[in-house]
């Protein structure tokens, strides 16, 4: 099993870019390219519910039935970036 990304729980191997990228270019290894660029979050200050419904309109809007980003966004608040 690979890892995923620790703020929005999509398997590294699903991104594209293959992780998001540290300010030095370096590849992150904890972050997807959807959430972190550039070495920030690419929705900082953001809530776990408020990060969790834009990702829920975000599947929804590339055509998933909307039980499948609700299953998705459950495991959210379980990881590394929302457990402080
Ligand atoms: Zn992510």
């Amino acid at each position: 099993m690979g890892s995923k990304c620790q703020s929005c729980g999509m398997p590294l191997s699903s991104d594209p870019q293959g992780g998001g990228s540290e300010a030095d270019g370096g590849r992150s290894s904890k972050y997807c390219s959807l959430c972190y660029e550039n070495g920030s979050f690419r929705h900082p200050g953001v809530s776990v519910e408020e990060f969790q419904a834009h990702c829920v309109d975000a599947m929804a809007a590339k055509g998933f039935p909307r039980f499948i980003p609700w299953l998705f966004t459950r495991g959210i608040p379980k990881l590394e970036r929302w457990k402080t």
